[in-house]
């Protein structure tokens, strides 16, 4: 199963993703987690990265791609990866398939998870993650028992640089004018679904799997 999944930010397809993970045991190959890692870790490439990313707009191509096609590569990926929050331009899009075909791979389907544009907002400003173990928090859908405090580790909660008021402006205008034309490019091939992304994230699940054709 070779995935891409395409849908705005905040509109849950990191968390599906590894949902469809779980259950399948394929690696998710998410570019926004593989470039905030190059931050964390202070390389030459999370330094230029950074700068685009506390902005909301897009890694400059060469960079992600080159990330991608090394990733692609390892071994666990023969028999299946979820690609999430790539690609994100029709640049990307058009490398990718030169990509896949110089690996002998395909992709089965684009999965688009649509949710609407207020709603996506608050899912956003609303996210507060724990510096200590990661567990993400809303402040309006999933508040932690305790103001700034993690409900399972007691560790404090932060908001990511780029989830901003501003910031996510910004990555939702990129979104529309950058990534939304790929909602066209992939239907043309013929392999787009697109997927109810609100409720739960059970019955968001359960309208991917019915999407794909899985049980
Ligand atoms: P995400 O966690 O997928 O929302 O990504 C966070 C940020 O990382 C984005 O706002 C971009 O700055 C950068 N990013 C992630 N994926 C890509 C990509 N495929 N192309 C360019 N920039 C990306």
């Amino acid at each position: 199963m070779k995935l891409v999944f395409l849908g705005a930010p905040g509109a849950g397809k990191g968390t599906q993703a590894k949902k469809l993970v779980e259950k399948y045991s394929i690696p998710q190959i998410s570019t926004g987690d593989l470039l905030r890692a190059a931050v964390a870790a202070g390389t030459a490439l999370g330094k230029e990265a950074k700068s685009y990313m506390d902005k909301g707009e897009l890694v400059p191509d060469r960079v992600v791609l080159g990330m991608v096609e090394e990733r692609l590569k390892q071994d666990d990926c023969k028999k299946g990866y979820i690609l999430d929050g790539f690609p994100r331009n029709t640049a990307q899009a058009e490398a990718l398939d030169k990509m896949l075909e110089s690996l002998n791979m395909q992709l089965d389907a684009a999965v688009s998870v649509d949710v609407p544009f207020d709603d996506l907002m608050k899912r956003l400003t609303g996210r507060r993650t724990c510096k200590a173990c990661g567990q993400m928090f809303n402040i309006y859908f999933n508040a932690p028992k305790k103001e700034g405090v993690c409900d399972k580790c007691g560790g404090e909660l932060f908001q990511r640089d780029d989830d901003k008021e501003e910031t996510i402006r910004k990555r939702l205008d990129v979104y529309n004018a950058q990534t939304a034309p790929l909602f066209d490019y992939y239907k043309k091939k013929g392999i787009l679904k697109s997927v109810d992304g609100t409720g739960s994230i059970d019955e968001i699940f359960a309208n991917i799997c019915a999407a794909l054709g899985l049980k």
